[in-house]
């Protein structure tokens, strides 16, 4: 199996090497049909093996799960383990390998994240039960769970502030009609959203939820164009049944597993929607077999509802990871200041998908706002949140049969923290000086204050403050809870006591002062002493005493009846205590899940409370100021800053960042795209790059690094930044520019915002400018939406004589001594030169080579300067395309244009003769010239 992403992952997920080499010769697979030849135990595990082709299967034998042939190999490659061999198959050795119980989790999480799937195998039954069966018999056992990187549950395979999601895609084809529809679910949270979309869009809505495991059906899969698509698109995409994707059945299975009498109760879905919720249910019965997650009612994402960023914009403009996929440097990594891990999932969700509803946007900003006027509670409440524990990760688990103490108490805490923090926003809400209200932080501190503290009593009274994390071996319920446990607890020890006495008198009675009464799980308590003393104890009078038991290479081991008797009074009262126990915990966890609508309220709850108050944090140690947001397409940003580059700047100590200004609302003769041209190094993208992030932030309901930022909506956002290629696509450097730039052209509108870094710079000069002249002229003609253009190209800035929203910009820059020194100033007009040599200079090229370019570079302008090159206003605009569009622009008609019309409003063509008709022609013809 490899670690690839994509359709690797998922071809070798289907022909898993266990599986594909599972034939007669491969010593390595055991043949199906042959499981005679194996002992019982093999057989067993074959045919396990044989319902899980496609997973590791993790063997549970006591205190490990094994691993056995191709798997073991897989395995202990991957988890760089001691590769060893159990018994023989087909007269070869069986490769086996193993991994202790305790350490599971540690060893899961590196085989997910090596691209791997592991059935997980337990032993249904005690291996005593099996015993009494005959001696021969084998332990039952069964798989439990499939582990798959978009099902993880646990605490120590996830990251507390990202989502895990397991998304499903459907396509219904009905009477020509086609549609698609994704759906995603995060079990450890229980999260469920679906969304209408469409082949065109698959890609960017898939860059915005960032699954970590994507199903699509078999039939859906052999369409050669979608699986291309989600080569590129999902990291982990896995091939399902049909069946999963069934929309006919889809209604019925959504009904079973929400005990729902109709699937309206939820909304009316199409049936692609349908089909993709449906099929994310099959695959969680499927992989979590028998256990049902909590999950919330699906919930329809409005496709519209969101600023569109497609996948290459995301990338480039940093928002949740760096374009070399790291967190750190990110925009999200820059800007979090939330102190929980669901109020950094939250904020992870708003800046992947900024909003385009303008109440929800103010009602989040109004929230901040609240937060930001008052301090001190802004601080203490964010004090009282960093003690919350994660209460949906934990109600999952618990409702999955997964969880243990501490998730137990982790609800019962987090309930307690929801009714302080409540209480605390309630009574300060009606005692503001200033006019500053909340509706959403009113709505969620009612949530919490309805926080149900009689449970959170019930666990505090019944669980210690030190717990341990799994429940099996008990240890977690409080003394004085039950009263019967108490006297088991008494009793197992008490007898412990008079063991830890015996060792005293039966060192005395045997004169073996070294004796010691020692315990292991095999032989319970017992007496050991060295060799050279289990003679004296095993010979007369001393073996009316002690019984021998074992004989060691240095010890040999005694008991007495007193110690039997003991050791089963122990053992009876220790599992009476623990039946008590588990007992305990079962009712606590049921206690938990029939609230676990309330409770996952409280979780939401605290997330938004946990955001808003972070966000006001932020804004006020970083000095961010509310932006405002309306529906028109106003672009006006006072005093504007890179959120990142000013943060990096200020870990560093260097000068603090320049703020720049930038307005494109197109109004008062002011231009709507702006063009820049400059130095290297100047900050032209980091210009370009701050203002993508304003309009981002401003959306996402946060404050922003500007003095004043006032937003009309942006729909679509679009950068080409900077150049990479995409090899594995089969794409040079410039045809990834030009496909990112084409899908821009094509699909801007009057809403979008677009951010071009140099394109047209992969190829020859030439071709470059006429690419980039070409595509200015097309924002401003046809897409005519705000735009922000930077350029090396200096020929461009000619172009602001012609379009009349097009204006130039350039960043300040002074030389000292033949060095350029950076002013990362924006100011109005156009930069004569990019003083690149400089640049290269600043950067180590060696002397020589400096000054051979210093003097090509003269070479090269002389010749510029005899032979200007023609400027290019001689050709029309766009004449063609933009014949349907000049219509509704502002464009006055020139004396030609004039003329034609008027011959044309002139003439009525049914009075015309032919003749008369073919002279029209000509003139209008002439007059067009
Ligand atoms: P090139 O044309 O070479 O791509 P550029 O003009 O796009 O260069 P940037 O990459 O935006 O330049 O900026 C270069 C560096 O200048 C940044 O890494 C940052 O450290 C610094 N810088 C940019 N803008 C500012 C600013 N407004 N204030 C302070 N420093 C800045």
């Amino acid at each position: 199996m490899k670690t690839a992403g994509g359709l690797d992952k998922l071809r070798s997920m289907n022909a898993h090497p266990s599986s594909g080499k599972s034939d007669a010769n491969n010593p390595h697979s055991p043949n199906e049909g042959k499981t005679a030849e194996l002992t019982p135990m093999m057989a067993q595990y074959v045919e396990i093996k044989a319902a899980h082709p496609d997973a590791l299967l993790f063997y549970r034998m006591g205190d490990f799960y094994e691993l056995f042939f191709d798997d073991a190999e897989i395995a202990a490659e991957a988890l760089a383990i001691t590769l060893t061999k159990r018994g023989k198959h087909k007269g070869e050795d069986i490769p086996m390998c193993g991994v202790p119980v305790h350490a599971a989790d540690d060893y899961l999480q590196k085989l997910i994240a090596g691209g791997h799937r592991v059935a997980v195998c337990e032993q249904l039954e005690d291996p005593l039960e099996a015993k009494k069966r005959g001696s021969k018999a084998v332990v039952k056992r069964d798989v439990v769970r499939l582990v798959t990187p978009g099902t993880l549950t646990e605490e120590n395979l996830l990251d507390a502030g990202s989502n895990n999601f397991l998304a499903s895609l459907s396509h219904v084809k009905a009477d020509g009609d086609q549609g698609y529809a994704l759906s995603w679910v995060d079990l450890s949270t229980g999260l469920f959203r679906v969304l209408a979309t469409q082949l065109s869009t698959l890609e960017a809505d898939l860059a915005r939820i960032g699954p970590a495991e994507l199903i699509v059906s078999d039939r859906a899969l052999s369409d050669d164009m979608l699986r291309a698509l989600l080569e590129h698109a999902s990291p982990a995409v896995v091939s399902q049944p049909s069946a999963f994707f069934d929309s006919m059945s889809a209604g019925d299975r959504i009904c079973r597993y929400f005990n729902i009498a109709s699937p309206d109760a939820f909304g009316a879905f199409s049936r692609a929607e349908m089909a993709a919720i449906a099929a994310i249910l099959a695959y969680v019965e499927k992989t979590q077999i028998g256990e049902r997650p909590e999950l919330n009612a699906p919930a329809r994402e409005d496709a519209g509802g969101y600023m569109a960023i497609d996948p290459a914009t995301r990338t480039n403009l940093e928002l949740t990871r760096t374009l070399s996929g790291e967190r750190k440097g990110s925009l999200l990594d820059t800007v979090k200041m939330t102190v929980t891990g669901a109020g950094t999932r939250l904020l992870a969700e708003r800046l992947a998908s900024p909003s385009l509803d303008l109440a929800a946007i103010n009602a989040r900003l109004d929230a901040v706002s609240w937060f930001k006027s008052d301090r001190r509670l802004r601080e203490e409440v964010r004090l009282l949140l960093k003690s919350v524990p994660d209460m949906a990760r934990s109600l999952a688990r618990l409702s999955l049969s997964r969880g243990g103490p501490r998730d137990l108490a982790a609800i019962g805490e987090g309930i307690g923290a929801a009714l302080v923090i409540g209480g605390r926003l309630a009574q300060h809400g009606g005692a503001r000086e200033e006019e500053v209200s909340s509706v959403l932080v009113e709505g969620q501190a009612a949530v919490l204050s309805k926080a149900p503290g009689e449970l959170a009593e019930m666990l505090s009274s019944a669980l210690l403050d030190d717990l341990p994390r799994l429940k099996r071996d008990g240890g977690f319920v409080r003394d004085g809870y039950i009263e019967a446990l108490d006297e088991a607890r008494a009793l197992r020890d008490e007898s412990r006591k008079v063991i830890a006495g015996l060792q005293a008198d039966y060192a005395e009675l045997s004169g073996v002062k070294a004796l010691k009464i020692k315990h292991n799980n095999v032989l319970g308590y017992f007496i050991e002493v060295s060799a050279q003393h289990g003679e004296r104890l095993m010979s007369a009078p001393l073996n009316d005493t002690f019984i021998h038991r074992q004989t060691l290479a240095n010890a040999v081991r005694f008991t007495t009846s007193e110690l039997s008797e003991l050791q089963s009074g122990i053992v009876n009262a220790a599992s009476r205590a623990l039946a008590f126990e588990l007992e305990t915990y079962d009712r606590l966890e049921d206690a938990v899940v029939a609230e676990a609508g309330t409770i996952k309220d409280l979780a939401d709850a605290v997330a938004e409370i946990d955001l808003a108050s972070a966000n006001a944090e932020l804004a006020e140690v970083r000095s961010y100021s509310r932006p405002e947001l309306s529906k028109d397409i106003r672009f006006e940003i006072t005093g504007g800053r890179h959120p990142v580059v000013e943060r990096a700047l200020e870990k560093a100590l260097s000068d603090p960042f320049v703020a720049n200004s930038c307005r494109l609302s197109g109004d008062d003769g002011q231009g709507q795209i702006c063009l820049i041209t400059g130095p290297n190094m100047a900050g032209k993208s980091t210009f370009l790059r701050q203002n993508a992030l304003i309009a981002v932030m401003a959306q996402a309901g946060m404050f922003v690094p500007a003095e004043r930022a006032s937003i009309g909506l942006v729909d679509r956002l679009f950068s080409r930044v900077g150049a990479s290629d995409d090899l594995a696509r089969g794409r040079s450097t410039f045809m990834v520019e030009m496909v990112e730039t084409a899908a821009i052209l094509n699909q801007a509108g009057p809403r979008a915002l677009v951010i071009l870094d140099e394109i047209g710079r992969g190829t020859a000069t030439f071709d470059g400018l006429s690419i980039a002249w070409a595509a200015i002229e097309h924002l401003h003609e046809v897409n005519q939406c705000r735009a922000l253009f930077a350029t090396h190209y200096h020929e461009l800035t000619a172009l602001s004589e012609k379009l009349h929203r097009l204006f130039n910009a350039t960043v300040k820059v002074s030389e000292w001594k033949g060095d350029v020194v950076f002013l990362h100033e924006i100011v109005a007009g156009a930069a004569d030169r990019s003083y690149g040599i400089q640049v290269a200079r600043l950067a180590g090229l060696p002397d020589a080579v400096i000054a051979r370019a210093k003097e090509v570079l003269a070479k090269l302008e002389a010749t510029e300067r005899e032979n200007p090159p023609a400027l290019i206003d001689d050709l029309p605009l766009f004449n063609v395309v933009m014949s349907s569009r000049t219509a509704s622009s502002q464009h006055a008609p020139d004396e030609r244009e004039t003329q034609v019309l008027d011959t044309l409003a002139t003439i009525n063509p049914d009075d015309l003769t032919p003749r008369e008709a073919l002279e029209v022609l000509y003139k209008l013809k002439r007059d067009a010239r």
